[in-house]
Formats: structure tokens, C-alpha cells, sequence
């Protein structure tokens, strides 16, 4: 081995969760080294394309809301801490038929948690924003408590703090192996051997593979997403302002946008397809991505897709000007793997963030933090246990 480096923690992964636990280690004045096979904020993990929604009044699961809680908590924290304005508070609207998951999600959430929201009629949507195309029968739900988070600004971010805080940070640097012990785990990194008390493993797409054998249970997959930007048309525009939203179609699939960030044009994605639609697979089921191979391109099928759902919009033009390709990492239930496994001794792990983790990043890194050096945490991070498929 050309290099040998002995640490308290390494962290491999400085995306999303990776950077943000980096900085934590960092900060709490933990000997750390952050390991990434790229370079920062880059396009080709899961964490790249300007913007990412935060919402309080949690669709996906009202056991979600505490964890929301100490994410906004943390983001303030890191904001703070680096003078950075990170997330922009827009507030967050929902869309769909009464009953449809967002609506009937959104509402339970704010219920059980007794958050403040305001369910508006179809007549009252489309007087308070004119930029939905509503349709008859469609209602929504808004909270103030929503957002946009700036991923690629919130890892670099993280990883300047860690720095200045004494971390050690290597890029364009590709871990090749990992092998658990419970007193010091080994991380081979080409010819970099590191050996540490703790590994922290925050793979992104790549975690199936790092660690094939304990991750086979959890089958995981690797699917494609596209983002699009369409330029808005309007002269003021009705996206200059607005809340981020969700919304769910008729058939199932579920969509979501953004105000105009940049002045000129409003970003939209598909979160999931309407289930066993024939060439539009169901969430679990979109195109599997190879991570090393990265997502196919964007094609003038993406472009007519994202415009048929683009088409419930008002004041933007019928095709995207441009696209990106991402991956969503699944797991069978859609929630996240966080936590410790018994059969990797040493390792730390998070992983599976199944399309909606970001808004998470900064209590993730808190808890993984946390779970690196006293083996627990307070954060309510139980539901997330990874042994839960054994
Ligand atoms: C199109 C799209 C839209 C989304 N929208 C939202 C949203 O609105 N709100 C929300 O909350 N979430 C959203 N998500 C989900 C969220 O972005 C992800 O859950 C989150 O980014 C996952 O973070 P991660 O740290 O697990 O992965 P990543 O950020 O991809 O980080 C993994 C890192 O590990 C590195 N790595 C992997 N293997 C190795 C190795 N062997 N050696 C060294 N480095 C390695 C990778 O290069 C990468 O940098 C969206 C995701 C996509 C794709």
C-alpha cells in the first residue's frame, strides 16, 4: 500500500448524508476522513440539479414528522454555522382528488401532528395560484412550513465547515473495499489503505454493490428519474413566486415542481409512475440504472412525458428546454435504511433514500454522527432499522 491513514472515522460517500455527517464528526472534534470517487456537488449520484423539496406535513408518513422536525433544526444549524442562506422557505401545497395519496397523506400527517396547513377547495386553488391548471375535482392542501433545499450548495457547504473544522477530505478517490471489525474496520481506497474505529458508509446508488453480501436482503434498486426545465412565458410570471408542490394525477402518477428559481424557466420531476402502466412501470419498478454506467440520456420520449404532466401548469412552454437524468435508490417499503448491522461489525450505514431523502440530509448526518461514536441515538431514526427485511 502506497498510503496508510489512521483515523477515528472515515466516512465513504460525500454526497447528500455523507457530507453533512462529515461535518458533524468534524465539529464534535472527531478525528474524521471523508473518502468520494468524485468531486463534490457533482451530476452523477443522486444529489445534483439546483433544488429539492422539504415539506413538514409528511405524505409518504406521518411517523416521518419528528425526523422533518430535526432536519429543519439542522439545516438552521449548518446556516448558521456557515453564513450560507441553504434553504429557501416558499411554503408547500399538495394537489389531487380528495382521496389521492398526497391529499389524504398530507392531511393525516398535519392531523396527527396538529400542524398548521390550509385544505383549499378546487375554486380556491385556482385563485391563490394561478399557475396550476386545476382540474374538476381536484383539491389541495397548503403548508407554510415547505420548502426548497440547494443540494449541490448544501454539500460543499458541509464539506468547507468539515474542513475548517480538521477533517480531511479525499476526492476523486474510489473506495474499492470494505471490511468490518469491530474494533478497526479496514477501507482500501486504490492504493490508500485506511483504518479507523468506525466506517460511516453513505454510498448513494453504489451501496448495493460496496456491500453485496448485507445489503441481498434489502434488494435495492437503482432506478432512472429525469428532471426538466421549462421556460415559463409570462411577463410577470405566475412561477416567479410560490410554494413548491406535490401532485397526484388521476391514474396514480405522481409529479413535482418548483417556483422559478432562476428567473426564467420552472423545474418539474416524476416521482412516481401510475402503478403497472404498461411502459410507465410503477415506482418500484422504473428503469434500473447501473450506477457505474450512470442513467440513459434524456430522449424525446422523456420530453413528451414530462410535458403531458407539464400541460397542468400555466405560462410555460409546451417541451422542456433541457433535462438531466438521476438516480433514485428504492427499497421495497420506500423507507430508508439508517443504522448499525450486526453482520458488519465497525460499519455505520445509510443508505436506500428511495427518492425523498434530502430534506433529511442534515439530521441524517446528526445521527450517523451520533451512531459512529456512542453507537445510539435520539434522533427517531427506529423506523429506519436496517435489519427490518431479515
Ligand atoms: C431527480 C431527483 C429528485 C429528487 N427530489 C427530492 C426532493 O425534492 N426532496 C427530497 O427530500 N429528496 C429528493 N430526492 C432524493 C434525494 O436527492 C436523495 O435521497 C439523496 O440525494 C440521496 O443522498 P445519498 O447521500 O444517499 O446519495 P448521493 O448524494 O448520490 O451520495 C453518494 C455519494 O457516494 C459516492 N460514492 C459512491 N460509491 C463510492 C465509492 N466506492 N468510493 C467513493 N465514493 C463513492 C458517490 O459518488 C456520491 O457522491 C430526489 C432525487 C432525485 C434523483
Amino acid at each position: 500500500m502506497a498510503e496508510h491513514i489512521e483515523t477515528d472515522t472515515v466516512v465513504v460517500g460525500l454526497g447528500a448524508m455523507g457530507a453533512q455527517a462529515l461535518w458533524q464528526l468534524a465539529r464534535s472534534g472527531v478525528d474524521a476522513v471523508g473518502v468520494e470517487q468524485y468531486s463534490p456537488g457533482h451530476s452523477r449520484g443522486s444529489s445534483h440539479g439546483e433544488s429539492r423539496i422539504i415539506r413538514t406535513a409528511y405524505l409518504e408518513g406521518a411517523e416521518y414528522v419528528p425526523f422533518v422536525h430535526a432536519a429543519w433544526r439542522a439545516w438552521a444549524d449548518l446556516e448558521e454555522a456557515s453564513g450560507s442562506c441553504l434553504v429557501l422557505r416558499t411554503g408547500a401545497l399538495v394537489l389531487g382528488a380528495p382521496g389521492s395519496a398526497a391529499v389524504a397523506g398530507t392531511l393525516t400527517a398535519a392531523g396527527h401532528h396538529g400542524l398548521a396547513h390550509s385544505r383549499l377547495s378546487g375554486q380556491e386553488l385556482a385563485e391563490r395560484f394561478p399557475q396550476h391548471a386545476v382540474r374538476p375535482g381536484e383539491e389541495g392542501v397548503f403548508e407554510e412550513e415547505g420548502g426548497v433545499v440547494l443540494p449541490e450548495a448544501a454539500i460543499t457547504t458541509a464539506l468547507r465547515l468539515a474542513r475548517a473544522a480538521g477533517a480531511e477530505v479525499l476526492t476523486g478517490t474510489r473506495v474499492t473495499r470494505i471490511e468490518p471489525d469491530p474494533d478497526r474496520p479496514r477501507v482500501l481506497a486504490g492504493d490508500t489503505e485506511i483504518r479507523a474505529r468506525r466506517v460511516v458508509v453513505t454510498a448513494g446508488a453504489w451501496l448495493p454493490q460496496l456491500l453485496p453480501d448485507a445489503m441481498a436482503p434489502v434488494r435495492m434498486r437503482v432506478e432512472r428519474r429525469v428532471l426538466g426545465w421549462f421556460r415559463t412565458t409570462q411577463d410577470p410570471s405566475p412561477h416567479a413566486g410560490g410554494p413548491v408542490f406535490a401532485r397526484d394525477e388521476p391514474d396514480g402518477t405522481t409529479w413535482y415542481g418548483f417556483p422559478s428559481l432562476d428567473g426564467r424557466t420552472v423545474k418539474i420531476g416524476i416521482h412516481a409512475e401510475a402503478p403497472g402502466s404498461g411502459d410507465r412501470p410503477g415506482a418500484q419498478w422504473g428503469e434500473p440504472v447501473d450506477p457505474d454506467a450512470g442513467p440513459r440520456k434524456p430522449d424525446g420520449a422523456d420530453a413528451r412525458r414530462l410535458a403531458e404532466l407539464a400541460a397542468g401548469l400555466r405560462g410555460v412552454e409546451e417541451l422542456p428546454e433541457r433535462m438531466a437524468p438521476c438516480m433514485y435508490t428504492m427499497t421495497p417499503d420506500e423507507h430508508f435504511v439508517i443504522g448499525l448491522r450486526r453482520d458488519l461489525p465497525g460499519l455505520v450505514l445509510a443508505g436506500g433514500f428511495s427518492g425523498h431523502g434530502y430534506k433529511f440530509a442534515s439530521a441524517v448526518g446528526e445521527a450517523l454522527s451520533d451512531l459512529a461514536r456512542h453507537g445510539r441515538t435520539d434522533l427517531p431514526i427506529g423506523m429506519f432499522d436496517p435489519h427490518r427485511w431479515d
